[in-house]
């Protein structure tokens, strides 16, 4: 695996920058904008949204545990989070549009009233892991980042920063690391950088760009072939 070295800068500045291009990619939906497909299976862009503003949301409930101590869950309830995906999808466009920039101000707010002692404050993810508060806003970089693209409305890996999608390929390789899948050998020419997943066999040798890599990685479509000009292993899912 490359290793990128992911600051806590670059995370904060990544959350901006996604949170942008999904308020940007939702300016001017209608009713009927928001009902079409999103990339997720089952799932419009007005489900895409709502879960996207009801993450800025639950990250404030992490960042509260981070400012006082007190153990705040991102959702109280995998029925609760999926409750306010619901809610929110059924908002008329304007509702859901103005939520999701609202919610997204409140949190880049909220981080920014952190001081440096209050970041080291450990929290726990909605997966269980304990982590500092120093990797919400990489958290939040991932989900506003890559629901852009997921919004279909134009937005593509392509327009994501570089050194956002290294640090996607480093994480998401990480985690693909620890469960069962295809042996793929993954690398940019253009950079020299290579990811690698392990698995059953031998690695089966991938090239591309960065941005093709990293919607394959995430298990988004991309535009990559093996070496020989086959198509790539299917990838099981990701988060
Ligand atoms: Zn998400």
């Amino acid at each position: 695996m490359t290793s990128t070295t992911r600051a806590f800068a670059d995370a904060r500045r990544w959350a901006l920058i996604g949170a942008e291009l999904v308020s940007e990619a939702v300016n001017g939906l209608d009713d009927a904008g928001y009902a079409a497909p999103s990339a997720l299976p089952g799932w419009t862009r007005a489900h895409v949204a709502a879960h996207v503003a009801a993450n800025a949301e639950a990250l404030c409930n992490l960042v509260h545990w981070a400012a006082t101590g007190e153990p705040t869950p991102m959702y109280a309830s995998p029925e609760e989070r999926a409750a306010g995906i619901e809610r929110g999808r059924a908002l008329p466009a304007g509702r859901l549009t103005a939520w999701l920039r609202r919610s997204a101000d409140a949190l880049e707010a909220r981080m920014d009233e952190l001081g440096e002692e209050q970041w080291r404050h450990e929290v726990v993810t909605a997966q269980g892991r304990t982590v500092p508060a120093t990797e919400l806003p990489w958290m939040r970089s991932r989900e506003v980042c890559v629901h852009a693209v997921d919004l279909l409305t134009g937005v593509s890996f392509a327009d994501l920063p570089a050194d956002f999608l290294a640090a996607l390929c480093d994480d998401v390789t990480g985690k693909r690391a620890a469960a069962p899948g295809p042996a793929v050998t993954l690398r940019v020419p253009a950079t020299g950088a290579t990811w690698e997943l392990p698995g059953d066999g031998e690695p089966v040798p991938v090239t591309g760009e960065l941005h093709d890599i990293a919607a394959y990685l995430t298990g988004r479509h991309a535009d990559l072939r093996t070496a020989d000009g086959s198509p790539v292993p299917a990838l099981g899912a990701w988060l």
